[in-house]
């Protein structure tokens, strides 16, 4: 049987089978399983040769019962609508699960970064922003980074925002610069939450982590800082990869010097001491621990046979599809579902959100001790859920989430 990659209709099958285990009833089902509201917005930008043109986006709000839309904002070639429906209901699933008092939302430009100067990069960043202000703002929708967008992205959306409603909003968007109510420990967030996901399977599978060999699809925000702070505990990273290829050295290698490295060449492939392989290669590697941290669909019905890891920890979304997951429960794989295992990044937004309306701002051992306690919590009733109801951890995730959505919804009644 073929399997369908379309990652709303993934998000979908994903949320039948919680619902299925929640016993929700018909019309229940109805409003949970669809977004509350699309927006598609055309975006015309002059570029740095005269022409102009004008690229796609969109922002969707899956949905906002337990508070404002939450979720990041990415700039890739393929993004889709479908791609961003899927994404935002995962933001919804994902702050129920570390119980922050947010909905989800996603969004997303059909664009190639790469080929974009910066000045072109800042005009369709503002004109696309203010194109979805209409249901923007710090008590509606709250967006954040996501593949291809950064602070810097972050605060020309806060400034456009800002000049618009003609006085300085901080609360509009997260993952901001420091200087501008950003908060300390954002940037290591969703990676620093990962990793305490991985501390809490090692723990249920009785595995060391000091010596276990990690290898780490993507190497950008989540992706690099996940292997500085894994091999911080002494775990031993065995591959990296990027857009361009990876690299392996099974006695292990520095992720220090692969972030120079990167730096310096714009790729890690060709960090001395390692040899060249082919990203899906890496996926197969023998290994303890593999995070997928690039794009979704990357371990399928195709592949999932051969992976060795033990533990999976996403912290991309949607890495895993549905015929992998049955394939990796067979196997024994322990898999950390997305909306658990990079729930770090909309934590510790939340975070920055709770700062930038009090105007007070903590440190980062603060900021990192709060993380701790809301991941390792998650993990404990996520893990609780699983043996409750005798799923695998994904499954679990989305009974928990799904779950508190619910509650939340019948509580609220349907308006009018
Ligand atoms: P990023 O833009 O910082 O980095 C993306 C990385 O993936 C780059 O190194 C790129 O070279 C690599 N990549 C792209 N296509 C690839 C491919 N086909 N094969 C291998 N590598 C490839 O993005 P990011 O913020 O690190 O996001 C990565 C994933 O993590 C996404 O799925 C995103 O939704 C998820 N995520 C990010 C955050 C966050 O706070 N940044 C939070 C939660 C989830």
């Amino acid at each position: 049987m073929k399997e369908d990659l379309n990652p709303f209709v993934i998000s979908q099958l994903q949320f039948d089978r919680a619902a299925d285990h929640l016993k929700l009833d018909a019309g229940l089902r109805n409003v949970l399983r669809r977004p509350k509201r699309s927006l598609i917005v055309s975006i015309p930008v002059r570029m740095d040769d005269g022409s102009v043109h004008v690229f796609e986006g969109y922002r969707v709000q899956h949905n906002i019962a337990r508070g404002p839309a939450k979720g990041g904002i990415r700039y890739h070639p393929n993004v889709s609508l479908d791609e961003v429906k899927a994404l935002a209901a995962w933001m919804a699933w994902k702050t129920a699960v570390v119980n922050i008092p947010f909905g989800g939302g996603k969004g997303g430009v059909i664009c190639d970064t790469r080929k974009m100067s910066r000045s072109e990069l800042e005009r369709m960043t503002r004109r696309f922003f203010f194109e979805i202000l209409p249901i923007i703002g710090p008590d509606r929708d709250i967006p954040a980074p996501d593949m291809y967008t950064n602070a810097q992205t972050m605060a020309w959306m806060m400034d456009t925002y800002s000049m618009t409603v003609g006085y300085s909003s901080l609360g509009v968007v997260t993952g901001k610069p420091v200087s501008l109510g950003g908060s300390e420990g954002r940037n290591e967030a969703t990676a620093r939450g990962c990793l305490f996901t991985i501390q809490e399977a090692c723990r249920v599978k009785r595995m060391p982590l000091k010596g276990a060999k990690v290898a780490i699809q993507g190497f950008g925000n989540a992706g690099s800082i996940a292997a500085r702070l894994l091999h911080q505990v002494g775990a031993k990273i065995i591959a990296v990869s990027d857009t361009r290829g990876g690299v392996v050295n099974p006695r292990g290698l520095d992720p220090i010097k692969a972030i120079r490295h990167k730096e310096r060449s714009g790729s890690v492939v060709g960090l001395p001491g390692t040899s060249r392989i082919r990203n899906e290669e890496l996926l197969e590697l023998k290994c303890e621990i593999l995070v997928p941290a690039a794009l979704e669909n990357v371990i399928t019905a195709q592949n999932a046979a051969n992976i060795k890891a033990r533990i999976i920890a996403e912290a991309a979304n949607g890495p895993v599809t549905p015929m992998a997951d049955e394939i990796l429960t067979r196997k024994g794989v322990f898999l950390l579902p997305d909306i658990l295992a990079n729930a770090g990044g909309v934590t510790v937004s939340y975070f920055e959100w709770v700062q930038d309306l009090q105007s007070f701002f903590w440190e980062e051992h603060e900021v990192n001790a709060k993380l701790e306690k809301v991941m390792k919590r998650a993990f404990r009733e996520v893990h609780e859920t699983s043996l409750k109801y005798r799923v695998h951890m994904r499954t679990a995730a989305s009974i928990l989430a799904i779950g508190r959505v619910a509650d939340a919804t019948i509580v609220r009644g349907l308006f009018p």
